[in-house]
């Protein structure tokens, strides 16, 4: 290495010898020597990168770990970052176009409950897939799919979560239609106006009930 002044170990009782020692990708080989850094002696650690090169680092930033590979390690963390945001990019923009087709493309198979249904995309994700990327982000993992949290609203970021397929059924039976005293809302609606849990308002929708009876508070029955 350039620039050492000293290549015997100090005597120094606040040296720490450091051979040995590995420091993430960093196996230090032996002590290379003081050298001049900011006016002020450092003493420079051979290592051994786990990559195969050899590089000279000093203390401080062996035990702060600022320095813990050969420079390897930046790229490798670069390249795998690129590499699951390109994957989830690309899943994610399948997602998005499938959202456009079954909402604009009579011709998908998707269209009468979707578009058909007056279900929309924003403009905004209209625009681009950008936009869209923006506002989702990436999905928390491969089992979560795009879900309109109304079921009856349209594809926009208030309107849109990543949820797994469980919750979508979830949201799905909630969002049931019922027509009650002339008013249509979603069985969740109805659960809000009513104070009857929602799970209790769907279990006896199901079961045909009389709908006064559905929505009778005191009804303590299921
Ligand atoms: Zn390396």
């Amino acid at each position: 290495v350039e620039g050492i002044t000293s290549r015997e170990k100090p005597h120094d009782t606040r040296f720490y010898d450091l051979t040995n020692q590995q420091f993430e990708r960093l196996l230090v080989v032996e002590y290379a020597g003081q050298k001049m850094y900011g006016g002020r002696n450092r003493n420079i650690w051979k290592c051994q990168c786990s990559c195969g090169q050899i590089t000279y680092v000093q203390t401080q930033h062996l035990t702060s770990k600022r320095i813990r590979s050969c420079g390897c390690l930046a790229k490798d963390e670069l390249s795998a970052r690129r590499k699951t945001h390109g994957k989830s990019k690309t899943s994610i923009f399948s997602i998005y176009n499938n959202m456009i087709k079954r909402c604009l493309d009579i011709k998908d198979g998707g269209h009468p409950s979707y578009g058909g249904r007056g279900i929309k995309v924003c403009e905004r994700w209209l625009e681009s897939f950008e936009n869209f990327y923006e506002d989702m982000g990436d999905r928390p993992s491969n089992e979560y799919s795009i879900d309109r949290v109304n079921n009856n609203g349209n594809y926009s970021k208030e309107n849109c979560r990543w949820a797994t397929k469980t919750e979508q059924n979830n949201n799905t039976r909630q969002n049931v239609l019922i027509e009650y005293n002339g008013e249509i809302k979603t069985a969740s609606q109805w659960s809000k106006v009513t104070n009857i849990p929602v799970e209790k308002i769907l279990y006896r929708y199901k079961k045909k009930w009389d709908l006064d009876k559905v929505f009778d508070p005191r009804n303590q029955r299921w």
